[in-house]
């Protein structure tokens, strides 16, 4: 006999288990923090738990001062709305806390269990109305707490006198507990996704006020750097030594100043400008550049060796060949070799996907950390100064740019002292 009772019990608490299961998995499928919509969902589970007859779910409502219902279980299905509308109680509930458990177990953050509750005329007439003919006999109230606040109430109602096992108590509280963290959770990806909306506002706006910025600067910057050059000019055999050395910072900041506001204008067209498609032969392209380059290549004694041949890819011919330009400087000045060399070739296994292609910038430079691989895609960021490497730090945030516009990618692979791999995809043309 007492056998039978224990796997009774037993089953009986598989049974709850299972139903914490479901409420779990529901929750988890839960994107939102709104009561109402986690009560609809959960209140009925919980109900099965213990087997209540009738279950609400209170809570307190900032926007309006109130203590609302945000979901029920067994009364009539306009319940919420009929309680909202017409019985709604103010926040600041201390006097209604006596005869109303879960205005109690929000205030005193404890679970109320109640046994009689028809003799101590508890909750208000309206309910009392809806369960008619039956009355309550016993009642539990758990408190929900959001990010230490009790901001909500679950409570069950049983018509019969319920003895409240510690297991069925604990299911409830681990009830509570998982409705918390679903509002945790949900709060913290709400308040994600309006950073990111917010973020993308700014971004739009410094957008438009890099590019406008980077014209109106352009003008007075061409006029100081020429009246500079022609005082130098005039002044050259007038100074001496100390003069020279502020005329010479003068002109360098200048040039600086310039290279800054290109490069911020190359930053904002990247992001600002439509994509617009055509066909784009990365031979050419390539042999350009290498030929714009050909006075730093030879300054620096370095080499550059070319792809036997590419295939033709869409893009805009002017981007493609700035990102070009960017990673061959990078690979020629960011190396102490005695013959700097950067190698140019398709790489079929770094890519994946048939639509695009994978063009390596393969070099035997300095090498970068492999803690440092994200932030040299970041705007001005730079490992070292000045006077090691010359360099504003824009040019791979550019590359970075044009490549997401056109839905391609760049990333790298190195190792400090042992070159770096630099690899950029581009769409084939088909
Ligand atoms: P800049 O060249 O103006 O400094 P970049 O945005 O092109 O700016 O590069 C950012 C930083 O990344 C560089 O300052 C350098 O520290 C590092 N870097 C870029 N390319 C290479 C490379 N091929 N080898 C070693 N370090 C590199």
């Amino acid at each position: 006999m007492e056998q039978v009772i224990l796997r009774n019990a037993e089953t009986e608490t598989l049974r709850r288990l299972k139903t914490l299961e479901d409420i779990s998995y529901t929750c988890s499928n839960l994107f939102t923090s709104n009561l109402k919509e986690i009560g609809n969902q959960v209140l009925e589970y919980s109900a099965r738990l213990t087997g209540a007859d009738y279950g609400l779910l209170f809570f307190q409502d900032p926007s309006c001062m109130h203590i609302l219902v945000a979901a029920s279980y067994g009364l009539n299905c306009n319940f919420a709305e009929t309680y909202n509308n017409k019985l709604r109680f103010k926040l600041g509930f201390e006097e209604q806390g006596e005869v109303r458990p879960s205005f109690r177990a929000m205030l005193s953050r404890e679970i109320i269990i109640l046994h009689e509750a028809d003799k101590l005329n508890i909750g208000s007439g309206f309910f009392r109305k809806c369960t008619y003919p039956n009355k309550i006999s016993s009642l539990i109230s758990i408190p929900i707490i959001v990010n230490g606040k009790a901001v909500a109430a679950i409570s069950q109602y049983f018509i019969k006198p319920h003895d409240f096992s510690e297991e069925e108590i604990s299911f409830i509280k681990t009830t509570a507990n998982i409705i918390t963290s679903t509002i945790e959770r949900n709060l913290l990806l709400e308040k994600a996704h309006r950073s990111n909306e917010e973020l993308q506002l700014v971004n739009k706006e410094l957008d438009s006020f890099v590019f406008i910025a980077s014209h109106d600067l352009r003008e007075p910057l061409r006029t100081i750097e020429s009246f500079v050059r022609i005082l130098e000019h005039k002044l050259n055999k007038k100074l001496d030594s100390e003069d020279n050395y502020y005329l010479k910072k003068l002109i360098y900041a200048t040039q600086k100043e310039r290279k800054l506001i290109e490069d911020l204008t190359l930053l904002s067209r990247a992001t600002k400008d439509a994509v617009e498609s055509e066909v784009v032969d990365l031979n050419i392209v390539l042999k350009e550049v290498k030929f714009e380059l050909t006075a730093f290549i030879q300054e620096k004694n370095a080499e550059i060796i070319l792809p036997e041949r590419l295939p033709c890819v869409t893009g805009n011919k002017e981007k493609i060949a700035s990102i070009f330009k960017n990673l061959l400087l990078n690979g020629i000045k960011f190396n102490k070799s005695e013959i700097p060399q950067v190698t140019i070739y398709m790489d079929n296994d770094a890519n994946f996907d048939p639509d695009k292609i994978c063009i390596c910038f393969e070099d035997n430079g300095i090498g970068i950390k492999e803690e440092h691989f994200d932030k040299i895609f970041g705007l001005f960021q730079r490992l070292y100064s000045e006077d090691e490497y010359e360099g504003t730090g824009a040019g791979l945030a550019i590359v970075k740019k044009i490549l997401e516009k056109y839905g391609c990618s760049v990333w790298l692979e190195s190792k400090e002292g042992k070159g770096s791999r630099f690899f950029v995809t581009f769409n084939l043309h088909i």
